[in-house]
């Protein structure tokens, strides 16, 4: 990790969820949702081995009726029979506390589960719900995350607060209301949950807003005053690029200050495009930060008119493609090949340099440069690739680098 990156300054108190450790010093947690229908066993099981094979450590799936909660049993079981060993998170609302009640299978089977205290119930159902779903939190041996969320806030406890502030000499804007009332209704449920008697070492917290300098400041108060770990995520983030720079933008802020324990990256996806896609965001955030390292990123120029083929986008996108796809088993023969730095660039202006700069680097050549691909492996020019096969043997030469830096690790 480079010198630059300072050091986090994340919750001191750790959860462990089913052997995935979430604060007390434990690198951020990459964590994501299904969008199947829980109660399709089949489809669910599918997209959780998908999101966990490409590298998410936790997967909330939604339990919203008896059907739902049954099925979960049976996923878990499916999925351990496939070898996929990603804690599964239940996701509750209105009517948690029956679900668990009625199916004890599911509540087993849950490594945690998630609570929205503005979700539980109105009045003294309310705490009647929330109290229930402790409760077997408790029996069960489960920790909860407290997940607040704008849409969804308290509102008997906005209205507490809305009088308090009516009665300040100084009245806060509608804003800053809003965000103590998120604040206020997390911390006030995680006491309660404690007083249930639920350990605080088993709590995890979340307060959810869907605008970027809303979630900043939220989280900035909230891990100002508690310590309990915190999930980071801004809710409804949106689709495509959208989607993408909003949640990076609020998360790296927060995350450069020390604040965030798990995230996840609320992306809504494209027809068509895959769930896993929120979860490469979420490890390219952390990479690309330096606070993790996940699978080799490649560093490509954006081209220019001096690249006048697409083939050097063709070569970069291939690479990425290729040291994804390895990195399953590279991560068992060969740890640490995810610091793998790779660089595909398209001219002699600053290919030769920054290839220099990563461990293995490819420069090739722009309109009106002779056709040779100098390779630079370490800083030093290690051959000059030419021809139709460029592509082929630069990634033969990316293999053979990982299995000799790397050997003789894992099995
Ligand atoms: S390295 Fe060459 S091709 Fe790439 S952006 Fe710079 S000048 Fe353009």
């Amino acid at each position: 990790m480079s010198e630059a990156v300072p050091q986090p300054r994340r919750s001191t108190r750790a959860v462990d969820i089913a052997g995935v450790r979430v604060g007390g010093g434990a690198p951020v947690v990459v964590q994501s949702m299904t969008n199947t229908d829980t109660a399709d066993v089949v489809a669910t099981t599918k997209q959780v081995a998908e999101l966990w094979r490409a590298g998410s450590e936790l997967v909330r799936i939604t339990v919203n009726n008896p059907e739902s909660a049954a099925a979960v049993p049976r996923i878990r079981e499916r999925l351990d029979m496939m070898g996929v060993p990603v804690p599964l998170v239940g996701d509750f609302h209105y009517n948690g506390d029956r679900l668990l009640a009625a199916e004890p299978a599911c509540a087993e089977a849950l490594a945690k589960y998630r609570i929205n205290p503005g979700n539980v119930g109105f009045g003294k159902k309310r705490d009647t719900q929330f109290a229930a779903i402790v409760e077997k939190a408790i029996e069960f041996g489960k920790p909860v995350r407290i997940g607040v969320n704008w849409g969804s806030l308290d509102q008997a406890l906005a209205a507490r607060l809305m009088d308090q502030n009516a009665a300040r000499a100084e009245p806060w804007d509608a804003g800053r209301v809003l965000r103590e009332a998120l604040v206020v209704s997390a911390i006030e449920s995680a006491e309660r949950a404690v007083e249930i008697g639920l350990g605080r070492e088993r709590i995890v917290l979340s307060a959810k807003v869907s605008g970027v300098q809303e979630l900043i400041a939220v989280y900035r108060d909230l891990s100002a005053r508690t310590d309990f770990p915190l999930h980071l995520g801004l809710t409804e983030a949106g689709m495509g690029s959208k989607g993408i720079v909003a949640s990076s933008a609020a998360l790296a802020v927060l995350l450069q200050e020390g604040i965030g324990d798990t995230i996840r990256i609320s992306l809504t996806p494209e027809p068509g495009a895959p769930r896993t896609q929120e979860v490469i965001v979420a490890q390219e955030l952390l990479q690309t930060m330096g606070l993790r390292a996940f699978t080799p990123l490649v560093t490509a120029c954006p081209g220019c008119g001096r690249t006048t083929s697409e083939f050097f986008q063709v070569l970069a996108q291939k690479v990425q493609e290729h040291v994804r796809a390895q990195m399953p088993v590279w991560k068992l023969k060969h740890p640490g090949a995810e610091n793998l730095s790779l660089a595909v660039m398209g001219c002699v202006v600053n290919g030769p340099g920054e290839s220099r700069h990563a461990d293995i680097g490819i420069s090739l050549p722009g309109t009106g440069e002779a056709p040779a691909a100098p390779v630079f492996i370490d800083g030093q020019k290690a051959m000059t690739l030419r021809g139709e096969n460029i592509a082929e043997e630069f990634v033969a030469v990316i293999d053979d680098y990982v299995a000799r830096r790397w050997a003789g690790q894992g099995g």
